[in-house]
């Protein structure tokens, strides 16, 4: 934590202190299931490729009847 946040608290930015680079899990700009910000990841709005999200890298059981049905149009 940087001098002028010890003193004054951070100068967030949504999830992101503009002074010191410091996080909190607050004000995130998502962008499906990452941060644009910090890079954190939600399990949440995954951009599906196929089994794997192509924003994280998460892998998803595509063999679930759900996952098919979504799948088919
Ligand atoms: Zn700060
Ligand atoms: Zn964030
Ligand atoms: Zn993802």
């Amino acid at each position: 934590m940087g001098l002028a946040c010890k003193i004054s608290g951070h100068k967030w930015s949504g999830c992101l202190c503009e002074r010191c680079g410091q996080t909190r899990d607050a004000g995130h700009f998502w962008d499906g299931c990452k941060c644009r910000r910090c890079g954190r990841v939600r399990d949440e709005l995954h951009d599906w490729d196929g089994d794997k999200c192509a924003r994280c890298g998460k892998k998803r059981d595509v063999t679930l009847p759900e996952f098919k049905a979504s799948m088919s149009f």
